[in-house]
């Protein structure tokens, strides 16, 4: 994939990603009372990074489809030949092995979020924050209580690790967690 050099170029590259990834993602929906679109969530993590002027161009290509190989039946190969190697890799380094337990995902995440690449740690921070966000406005249908605050503290355990990355991006991560906090903090006595 050539450089991108001006910004309509940045600009045809993210909606050429966007348009791969709502394809993908079609049939799919956020675990909220609405059932959100999926890409919904994809919408989120990539304007995370924009609003603070974080990410390059593959950063932000990559975070546009950061779950289509994990949830989706998107190869790293079809990533390869849409997106090029850089954005492959990236995609790649953000993609839990599903061959693995629940609880093993959720605690490799942790133990492997020291050793991300910058661009990837990004793209992490992003999506724990939007994922906070949507616990307090769009929660899960059916989380109790006890389940949000284990999210809360698991998410807090791998984002220890993202740290240094981008200033405004963990502020904004730990108001959503102070937030998603308070509001646990009011229905449980
Ligand atoms: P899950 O991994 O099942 O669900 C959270 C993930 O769902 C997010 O990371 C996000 O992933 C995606 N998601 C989709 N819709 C939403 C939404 N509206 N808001 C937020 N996230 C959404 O969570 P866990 O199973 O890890 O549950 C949290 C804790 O609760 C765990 O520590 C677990 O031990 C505990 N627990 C788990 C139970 C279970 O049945 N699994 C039962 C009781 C407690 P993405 O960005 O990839 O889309
Ligand atoms: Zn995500």
């Amino acid at each position: 994939m050539s450089e991108p050099t001006t910004a309509n170029d940045s600009a045809r590259l993210i909606l050429r990603a966007f348009s791969f990834a709502a394809a993908k993602h079609r049939t799919q929906k956020r675990k909220d009372a609405d059932q959100t679109p999926y890409l919904n969530h994809l919408v989120a993590v990539t304007h995370a990074l924009t609003e603070v002027g974080a990410g390059d161009l593959p950063t932000l290509m990559a975070a546009v489809l950061h779950d289509t190989i994990e949830d989706t039946d998107t190869t790293a190969g079809e990533l390869e030949q849409h997106f090029g190697a850089e954005v492959r890799d990236l995609v790649l380094e953000l993609t839990d092995d599903q061959a693995l337990p629940k609880a093993e995902r959720k605690r490799l995440q942790i133990v492997h979020a020291p050793h991300a690449s910058p661009k990837a740690k990004l793209i992490k921070l992003a999506d724990k924050t939007a994922n906070l966000e949507d616990l307090l406005t769009l929660p899960p249908v059916g989380w109790s209580t006890e389940r949000k605050r284990e999210y809360y503290d698991w998410s807090e355990k791998v984002v220890t690790h993202l740290r240094g990355t981008n200033e405004a991006l963990e502020a904004r991560y730990d108001r959503a967690l102070a937030e998603g906090r308070a509001s646990l903090a009011q229905v449980t006595p």
